[in-house]
C-alpha cells in the first residue's frame, strides 16, 4: 500500500487552478456532467473564466464549478482551498486559522472562514451518519479555560458534551460522536448532569439499535475504554492546536476532532473523505457563522 501523502507533496501536485479543476469536477461528478436543472449529460465546457462554467446542452442553463458545494462564491483560488482541506483532514498536521494566514498569504478572516466552511461540512456528513450496531453512550466535559478568563469555579470553565461510539465485537470503535450540552446553569454539586440523553438517542442513533449503553457519570468504568480514553483527550487536542475556543463554535471542533480521530486510521483517507463533502456540500456564509448560535430547548436537571 502506498504511504501518506505529505502536504509538501499534495501543494506541488495541486500547484495552479488547472490542477485542481479536473479532480473537483470528477468529485462533483462522477458519472460526468449531470445538469441540476433538467438531468442532461451533455455540457459545452467555457474556459474564459478564472473557473470554467459548463453550459447544459439540453436546457442551456449554465452553473460554475463550485456552484452547491462549500466553495460556492468564494473569490480565493482552488489551489488555495485544497492545502487547506489537507492541512485540516491531516491527522499529523496541527495547522489552525493563525498559521494557515502564512501558508496560503490570505487575511485571517479568510483562513478562519475557509476552515470552518470546511467544517460545515464535517459536521453536515456527521448529521447524516447515525450510530449503529452495538452503541456505548456516555458524558464528559470539555475545558476551555485557554480562551477565556479562569473562573474561580472551575465547573464554570467547562462546557458539558455527550459521546457516542459505535463499537465492534472487539471492543473497537469504527466511530465517534461528540455533541455540546446546552445547560441554563451549571449545578455546584458533584452530582451527575441529568442531560438529554433521550435527544442523543434520537438524533444520533439508529431506531435499529433496541438498547445503547448509556453511562451517566463521567469516565465510568464499563464505558468503551476507548470511548473513554477519547473523552479525556478532548480539551488537550483542541486546546493544544486552538488554545481553546468558544462555546458557541465548540460543536463544529468537536466534529472535527471527532472526523479526525475515525479517518486517522489509514493514511491520507480523511483527506479523500473531506474532498468528497467539500464537493457535495452546500455553503455556509460568513454571516450565518457569526450569527447568535440557537440554542435548543433546555436541559432539565434531575430532582
Ligand atoms: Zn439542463
Amino acid at each position: 500500500m502506498a504511504g501518506a501523502v505529505t502536504v509538501e507533496q499534495f501543494c506541488k501536485k495541486y500547484r495552479d487552478e488547472e490542477s485542481c479543476v479536473d479532480i473537483l469536477a470528477a468529485l462533483r461528478w462522477g458519472n460526468g456532467f449531470h445538469c441540476s436543472h433538467c438531468g442532461h449529460n451533455g455540457a459545452t465546457v467555457m474556459t474564459t473564466r478564472r473557473l470554467p462554467l459548463y453550459q447544459c446542452q439540453a436546457c442551456r442553463r449554465q452553473t460554475s464549478l463550485i456552484k452547491g458545494t462549500v466553495m460556492e462564491g468564494s473569490r480565493t483560488s482552488l489551489h488555495k482551498w485544497f492545502p487547506a482541506l489537507f492541512l485540516l483532514a491531516d491527522p499529523d498536521s496541527s495547522t489552525n486559522a493563525v498559521q494557515l494566514t502564512q501558508i496560503l498569504s490570505v487575511t485571517y478572516k479568510t483562513a478562519w472562514l475557509i476552515f470552518h466552511k470546511i467544517r460545515h461540512a464535517i459536521s453536515c456528513a456527521d448529521a447524516k451518519q447515525l450510530l449503529t450496531g452495538l452503541v456505548d453512550i456516555t458524558f464528559s466535559n470539555y475545558n476551555h479555560t485557554n480562551y477565556w478568563k479562569e473562573s474561580s469555579q472551575p465547573q464554570l470553565n467547562q462546557v458539558p458534551f455527550i459521546a457516542g461510539a459505535t463499537t465492534n465485537f472487539f471492543g473497537e470503535v469504527t466511530y465517534f460522536k461528540l455533541k455540546q450540552v446546552h445547560l441554563p446553569s451549571r449545578p455546584t454539586s458533584r452530582e451527575p448532569l441529568d442531560v438529554d440523553y433521550d435527544r442523543f438517542i434520537m438524533e444520533h442513533v439508529s431506531s435499529q439499535v433496541r438498547n445503547p449503553n448509556v453511562y451517566k457519570y463521567e469516565n465510568d468504568f464499563r464505558a468503551s475504554e476507548t470511548l473513554r480514553l477519547f473523552c479525556q483527550m478532548v480539551t488537550d487536542s483542541i486546546n493544544d492546536r486552538y488554545f481553546g475556543v468558544s462555546p458557541k463554535h465548540l460543536q463544529a471542533y468537536l466534529d472535527e476532532l471527532c472526523f479526525r480521530t475515525i479517518n486517522s486510521v489509514r493514511p491520507n483517507r480523511g483527506v479523500v473523505r473531506l474532498f468528497k463533502m467539500l464537493a457535495t456540500t452546500a455553503t455556509i456564509t460568513y454571516k450565518q457563522l457569526i450569527a447568535p448560535a440557537r440554542m435548543p430547548e433546555p436541559v432539565q436537571f434531575a430532582a
